[in-house]
């Protein structure tokens, strides 16, 4: 697997992995890689001739400098995993790579990042839609892997590649998850022992609240009665449990067969989302 570090030592190496007309599918992350990362690598293999990953905590997309600061790293680590995996390469560039002096440019998506997280976390969408905007530029690949585990990320960069004809097809992946059902996060390195035990139950208020909602109890109430047991579990502050439109992120006032149940909520100093079907 190829290492590739800077800017200019991209293009070269996009020519070797070019090669033969070879086409390429992307995998950008932020590093401290789980399972469910290396399963957007595999999902990636079978999508292109060649995979790309990127590593990058992108400064821009953190609202609070504590949990840029707090972001777990392990570059050795990463590197051997995304190789086991079957990538072909990596890329790590640094902040002063993709925001030289003077850089001056933000995208914004309007609408969808109004809601939800993008209303906890004012400008983390920017700085998403700005840096998956600089990768797809700088990578150039015919297709990249997003995990449903950022289920409005996924959308938002959705509608960015489309409005700006980046020319990426985006895939998205099923969020991968532990075996009590918490979906594998890079921030759960950071949850004490008795945090990661009550962290499951954020995963199992949504399917229960899925399945109130199936049997007829108003979406309101549900989303309620989701954050009562989220409380109770120790979680706290719980920003949002949410019954909303897939594609729009709208609220919903009844039952729909387009529907997403979105979360964030927090343990301790560490803020969890997680998603499902609704
Ligand atoms: P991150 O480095 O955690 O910001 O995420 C990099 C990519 O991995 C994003 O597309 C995430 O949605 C995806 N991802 C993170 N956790 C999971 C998971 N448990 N299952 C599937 N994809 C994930």
């Amino acid at each position: 697997m190829q290492i590739i570090k800077g800017r200019e030592n991209l293009r070269a190496a996009l020519g070797t992995l070019r090669a033969g007309g070879k086409s390429l599918a992307m995998v950008p992350t932020m590093g401290a890689l789980h399972e469910g990362h290396l399963a957007l690598v595999r999902e990636a293999a079978a999508h292109a001739d060649r995979v790309i990953a990127s590593i990058f905590v992108n400064p821009l997309q953190f609202n609070d400098a504590g949990d840029l600061e707090r972001y777990p790293r392990d570059e050795e680590g990463d590197a051997a995993k995304l190789e086991s995996a079957g990538c072909d390469a990596v890329w790590m560039p640094t902040p002063a790579d993709l925001y030289p002096d003077g850089f001056a440019t933000t995208v914004h998506v309007e609408g969808i990042t109004d809601l939800w997280e993008g209303a906890h976390r004012p400008g983390h969408f920017d700085g998403v839609a700005t840096v998956v905007t600089k990768l797809f530029t700088n990578v150039r690949p015919d297709v990249a892997v997003f995990g449903e585990k950022d289920y409005q990320q996924l959308a938002l960069i959705r509608r960015l590649t489309a409005d700006l004809d980046l020319g990426v097809e985006i895939v998205g992946l099923p969020t991968v998850r532990a075996e009590d059902g918490l979906a594998l996060s890079s921030r759960n390195a950071l949850l004490s022992d008795d945090e990661r035990a009550a962290a499951a139950a954020l995963p199992r208020a949504l399917d229960e609240m899925a399945a109130m909602i199936r049997a007829g109890t108003p979406p309101r109430d549900a989303e309620a009665a989701a954050k009562q047991k989220l409380v109770g579990a120790g979680f706290g502050p719980v920003d949002y449990v949410a019954y909303v439109h897939a594609d729009t992120l709208e609220p919903l006032e009844t039952a729909n067969k387009d529907a997403r149940i979105i979360a964030a909520a927090s343990l301790g100093k560490v803020r969890l989302i997680d998603n499902r079907a609704g």
